[in-house]
């Protein structure tokens, strides 16, 4: 039953998302136009290349399976918490409703959510390790999101492992109201119960990181590696610009200018960052 409830004027059929899961999205293009650059590339010679443009370095979105090939050693990873699927805890309706929503990005994306953790090997070291699907609402953190990312850090506590996350994220998920900002606080709870471990948590922040998610465990990392280019902030600039009514400087909130003025670590190209963690790992394990 939820906190609160409308009159509906029809009573349409609830659907659950708990149908089998459909095969990943096929059929994109042949070629692919660079964001940056506006370069047209055959999408095989792009996605040898991780996403990124062999023309003008853009670091294109990468699916996040292949996230996981990137940095993993192969054959390593082991997923868990898949079971959790989001509830709809308030019955949420805006222009459709959350849970026709949920089915509908489901049924598109073949995710439950838009977090996949589990435990894997980088260089041979094991950690847990999760990252955020930006293609899942937008990387949108509500309950199994903040759930799973929080047992990112329980597992890396009780196997006594780092723990690295990539986030990729609007912020919070409107459709799950409070329940989506209480995963700021259990999030970033569950960090501090891992610091007794002593072991390193790196904080990758993808293209675009922002709301709830930057101002929770991205942002609380030990070493906060970036992807160049990569939007990083709370709010928007376009927000903040409306708020403030001054013009924000070129390149705001982009890892290069977060770089410069102290916000992060390093900015790791996409090539490189699976041996930047496992060096890492290596020097703080
Ligand atoms: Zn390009």
């Amino acid at each position: 039953m939820a906190w609160f409830s409308k009159q509906k004027k029809v009573k349409a059929k609830e659907s659950t998302p708990d149908a089998p899961p459909p095969p990943p999205a096929k059929g994109e293009g042949v070629w692919h136009k660079c964001s940056g650059c506006e370069n047209v590339v055959a999408r095989a010679e792009l996605e040898r290349e991780w996403n990124v443009c062999g023309s003008c370095g853009q670091h294109e979105a990468l699916p996040i399976r292949r996230r996981f090939e990137l940095v993993l050693d192969p054959g390593s990873f082991e997923e868990l918490d898949v079971d959790l699927t989001p509830q709809d805890p308030l019955g949420f309706v805006d222009s459709k409703k959350y849970r026709e929503r949920l089915r509908g990005t489901y049924k598109s994306s073949g995710l439950r959510d838009a977090f996949i953790s589990g435990v894997g090997a980088i260089a041979g070291q094991q950690v847990s390790i999760g990252s955020f699907a930006f293609e899942f609402m937008g990387g949108s953190m509500g309950s199994v999101v903040g759930e799973k990312v929080a047992r990112v850090f329980d597992r890396a506590y009780e196997r006594r492992l780092p723990a690295i996350v990539f986030s990729s994220s609007g912020g919070a998920r409107m459709q799950e109201g409070i329940f989506s900002l209480m995963q700021m606080a259990k999030t970033s709870a569950a960090l501090h119960r891992f610091r007794a471990v002593r072991k390193p948590y790196v904080s990758v922040m993808l293209h675009p990181t922002t709301g709830g998610v930057a101002a929770s465990f991205a942002w609380l990392g030990d070493v906060i590696i970036a992807e160049p280019k990569a939007l990083i902030g709370f709010a928007g600039p376009r927000v903040i610009e409306q708020t403030i009514r001054e013009k924000l400087p070129p390149g705001f909130q982009r890892s290069e200018f977060l770089l410069e003025h102290g916000m992060i670590d390093a900015i790791v190209h996409r090539h490189d960052m699976r041996d930047r963690l496992g060096q890492l790992l290596t020097l703080l394990g």
